[in-house]
C-alpha cells in the first residue's frame, strides 16, 4: 500500500509511531502533484509545504504535535491563503494575492496540517462539473473523460486520485456532497454557521458553508473538530460548542450509533431506479436501525427557489469586483463606466454572468415580490418540511445525486439540465442542515453516494452512522483504476 492510499488517521498513526516523517510524506505527495495531469490542483505551494512539514517534524520530536500534525491537504481555491494567489476559479482573481488567511486555513495550519496547494473549482463555486473553471476542467480519477462534479471538483479529484490526504471544500447547494459522490469519497457539509466563512470568497452568503472531503467518515469527524467553532469575524458564525467535537480531536471515532429511526423521503425516491440505497438500507437494518417513509412535500420547488436566492445573493456579492479595488482591470479604460463594464465582462465567465443577470433581475423593482420574496417563502416551507420530519425520525437517507459522473461536455450547453443535478442536495442547503455523502456502490464501474441528513448541529449522528457503516463495508476503500496504487 502506498503512503497515498491512507486516511488521515492512518497517516497520523504512521507519523506518531515514527514509521515515516512529515517531510517524507509531504515529498511523496509533492512528487505525485508534480507529475499529475488531472488539473485537480492549480497551484502547488511547495516551499511552504516543506517548511510546514519540517515544523511538524520538529513539533513531533518536541512532543507538541497538533491533531493534524504533518498531514498533507489541499484547499479549495475559494479559501484565502495569505501571500498566495487565491482565484475562486476566476479570471477576475487570476493574480489576486490574498492579504490574510481564511479562518479555515488558519485553524487547519494551527492543528499542524501541511498545505500542498490549491484545488481547482467552478468559477466562484457556481457549477456542478468543474467545467466552469477559468483554469480548465478536471479529470475524474475514475474515468478521465468524466467530470469530477463541482463546484469542489478539484478537491474531490485530488483526494480520490491520491494527490492529498484530505481537502477542504465549500457547499452552497451541493458542492461538497455531489463531487464526493462522483469521485467515491466522503464529503461532509456541516450545519450552516458551524464553520466560519471568514476568508472564504462569497457566492451566496446565506447558504455558503465550508466542509471536508476525505477518504472516510472518521477523517470527516477529525476535520470538523478542527474547523468548527465561533469566529467573531463572521457575523453568521454560530456561538455553539458541542463537547463531542473536543473528543473528535483526539479520537474521531463516534460512539457506535444507538438504534436510530431513519426517514426515507418519498419525494426523493420517486424516479429512483438504483439498487444501492436498498443495499445500504439492508446494512443499516442489520445494525438495528429502523426505517420509515416520510414526506417532504415542497421538495419539487427547491431548485427554483435555490437558483433565485443563490443568484440574488451572488449578484450582490459579486458587485465588489469593479476593477477598481482589486481583481481584474481592463486595459486603458476610457471612462469609469467603461472600466466597470469591460473589467467585469472580461473577468467573469459565462455561468457567473448568467447568475448575476438572473439574480439582479429577481431583485429588481417589480420582480422582487414575484421571485425573490416567493423564493424566500418557499425556503421557509422547505425548512418546515424538514423540522416536521425530524419530529419522528433521527436522520434522513436519500441518494446524493440522480446518477453517476457524466461525460465532460455532456451537459455543458444546457444550464437547466446541470441545475437539475442538484435536486437532492439544494433542499438541505436551503434549510441550513448538515448532510454528508458516503460512497455506497458502483454503477457502470463509477462510484455513487448516499446522503445522510441530520437536524441542525447534529453532525455527530450522521458521522456515527457513516462510521458504523464504513466499519463493515468497503465502498469507501475502493480506488479508481487510474490511481497510483502499486
Ligand atoms: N451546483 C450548485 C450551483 O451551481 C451548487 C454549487 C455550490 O454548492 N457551490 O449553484
Amino acid at each position: 500500500m502506498s503512503l497515498r492510499d491512507h486516511t488521515l488517521l492512518e497517516l497520523r498513526e504512521l507519523l506518531t509511531s515514527g514509521a515515516c516523517s512529515a517531510t517524507e510524506l509531504t515529498e511523496t505527495y509533492l512528487a505525485a502533484l508534480a507529475s499529475d495531469d488531472s488539473n485537480a490542483v492549480i497551484a502547488i505551494h511547495r516551499e511552504q509545504a516543506l517548511a510546514q512539514a519540517k515544523a511538524a517534524d520538529a513539533n513531533h520530536a518536541a512532543g507538541q504535535a497538533g491533531p493534524l500534525n504533518g498531514l498533507p491537504i489541499v484547499h479549495k481555491d475559494v479559501f484565502l491563503t495569505q501571500d498566495h494567489i487565491s482565484t475562486a476559479g476566476s479570471r477576475m482573481l487570476e493574480n489576486f494575492v490574498a492579504p490574510y488567511n481564511a479562518t479555515v486555513v488558519e485553524r487547519l495550519a494551527a492543528a499542524g496540517a501541511v498545505t500542498l496547494g490549491k484545488a481547482n473549482m467552478d468559477e466562484f463555486a457556481m457549477g456542478s462539473s468543474n467545467e466552469n473553471s477559468f483554469f480548465g476542467p478536471v479529470a475524474n480519477p475514475w474515468s478521465p473523460d468524466r467530470v469530477p462534479g463541482g463546484s469542489s471538483g478539484g478537491s474531490a479529484a485530488a483526494v480520490s486520485g491520491g494527490l492529498a490526504a484530505a481537502a477542504t471544500g465549500t457547499d452552497t447547494g451541493g458542492s461538497i456532497r455531489q463531487p464526493a459522490s462522483f469521485c467515491g469519497i466522503t464529503g461532509l457539509k456541516p450545519t450552516y454557521g458551524r464553520i466560519p466563512r471568514y476568508g472564504m470568497i462569497a457566492f451566496a452568503s446565506s447558504l455558503d458553508q465550508a466542509g471536508s472531503m476525505t477518504r472516510d467518515a472518521k477523517d470527516a469527524a477529525l476535520m470538523l473538530a478542527v474547523m468548527a467553532g465561533f469566529d467573531a469575524r463572521d457575523s453568521t458564525s454560530a456561538r455553539r460548542h458541542d463537547p463531542w467535537l473536543d473528543e473528535f480531536l483526539h479520537n474521531p471515532v463516534p460512539a457506535p450509533a444507538a438504534p436510530m429511526t431513519i426517514g426515507l423521503p418519498k419525494e426523493y425516491f420517486a424516479g429512483y431506479t438504483g439498487t444501492e440505497i436498498d443495499a445500504l438500507r439492508a446494512e443499516f437494518e442489520r445494525a438495528g436501525h429502523k426505517f420509515v417513509e416520510v414526506s417532504l412535500p415542497h421538495t419539487e420547488a427547491a431548485i427554483a427557489a435555490y437558483y433565485v436566492i443563490a443568484g440574488a445573493e451572488a449578484s450582490t456579492n459579486l458587485s465588489r469586483f469593479d476593477g477598481v479595488r482589486y481583481g481584474h482591470r481592463c486595459q486603458d479604460p476610457t471612462s469609469l463606466e467603461d472600466l466597470y463594464q469591460r473589467s467585469r465582462s472580461e473577468g467573469f465567465g459565462s455561468e457567473v454572468k448568467r447568475r448575476i443577470l438572473t439574480g439582479t433581475y429577481a431583485l429588481s423593482v417589480g420582480y422582487y415580490e414575484a421571485y425573490y420574496l416567493k423564493a424566500q417563502q418557499i425556503r421557509r416551507l422547505i425548512a418546515n418540511d424538514f423540522s416536521q420530519a425530524f419530529e419522528t425520525v433521527d436522520v434522513l437517507l436519500t441518494p446524493t445525486t440522480p446518477g453517476v459522473a457524466f461525460q465532460r461536455d455532456e451537459l455543458s450547453q444546457d444550464p437547466v439540465a446541470i441545475y437539475q443535478q442538484d435536486v437532492f442536495t439544494v433542499p438541505i442547503s436551503l434549510a441550513g442542515l448538515p448532510a454528508m455523502s458516503i460512497p455506497c456502490g458502483l454503477r457502470d464501474g463509477l462510484p455513487i453516494g448516499a446522503q445522510l441528513i441530520a437536524p441542525s448541529f447534529c453532525e455527530d449522528r450522521i458521522l456515527a452512522l457513516a462510521c458504523e457503516y464504513q466499519g463493515h463495508s468497503d465502498w469507501h476503500r475502493l480506488q479508481p483504476a487510474t490511481s497510483h496504487s502499486e
